[in-house]
């Protein structure tokens, strides 16, 4: 196994749905990835499974109390004897991108922690050295989905799990821009042609084209990852 993500959440069955479907179940069949989801009320010491609390200072809302989170981590870490990275949902977190995936798609094991309510209680986070990540500036009810987005990026940078066909190398990203745009049957679809290029099988064409096409999408949608390029790589497209 080269991957391990651990997930706590109060909702697992959401994760259970996620980890037994498409790539991320093939690549959990294959044994290149293990993906588990925790409860975190079955972390919780009372008799009544309290995994919250009201905030201290007041304030609406419910924050997650720092006692079971704690003990969830602690718990994998008996497990799988290992110092695994630590990461913590929330939108305050650093924004989540294809370089971190990359990064993180080398460590053998991650903890990803799910909060929910008004997030969870700061001295937590700080104890078990948690890195907040963010999936975009944007606020959800709780990091289960974030969770997932960074598990199934990861997940599919991980060698083998993708096959030739749905190569990483195609996509927006690997080269820091966006993709190409893609073309299926039929060649003509309601009066719209499919660009000429791509039927011609000159596959340097067709490969200048895609670039060319990259480039131009890029240039009017994300022109902030051109900014981040040096002229001499933009030079080289
Ligand atoms: N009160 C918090 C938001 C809590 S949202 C604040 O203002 O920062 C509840 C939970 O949803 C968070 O603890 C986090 O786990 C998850 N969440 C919400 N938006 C998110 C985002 N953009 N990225 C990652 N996790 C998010």
């Amino acid at each position: 196994m080269k991957l391990r993500i651990d997930i706590i959440t109060l909702f697992p069955e959401l994760i259970r749905c996620f980890a037994e479907t498409a790539i991320v179940k093939r690549a959990q069949d294959r044994g290149l990835v293990f993906i588990k989801a925790y409860n975190l009320r079955a972390f919780s010491s009372d008799r009544y499974r309290t995994v919250d609390d009201y905030p201290y200072g007041g304030g609406p809302g419910m924050v997650l109390k720092p006692e079971p989170i704690s003990r969830a981590v602690e718990f994998i870490k008996g497990v799988t004897h290992s110092q695994p990275r630590v990461l913590i949902t929330s939108p305050q977190g650093r924004v989540f991108n294809q370089s971190l995936a990359e990064a993180l798609s080398l460590c053998p094991h991650i903890i990803l922690v799910c909060g929910r309510y008004q997030g969870i209680d700061q001295r937590v986070i700080e104890l078990c050295q948690g890195e907040e990540i963010s999936v975009g500036d944007y606020v959800l009810s709780g990091g289960e989905l974030p969770a997932m987005i960074v598990a199934e990026a990861i997940t599919r940078l991980v060698p083998e799990v993708l096959g030739d066909e749905e190569s990483i190398h195609f996509d927006s990203f690997y080269d820091r821009i966006l993709g190409p745009p893609q073309y299926t049957r039929p060649r003509i679809f309601e009066g719209r042609a499919v660009p000429e290029v791509l039927t011609s099988g000159n596959h340097s064409l067709i490969e200048e084209w895609r670039r060319k096409k990259a480039l131009q999408k890029t240039r009017l949608v994300r022109p902030d990852l051109l900014d981040k390029l040096s002229d001499e790589v933009i030079h080289e497209w």
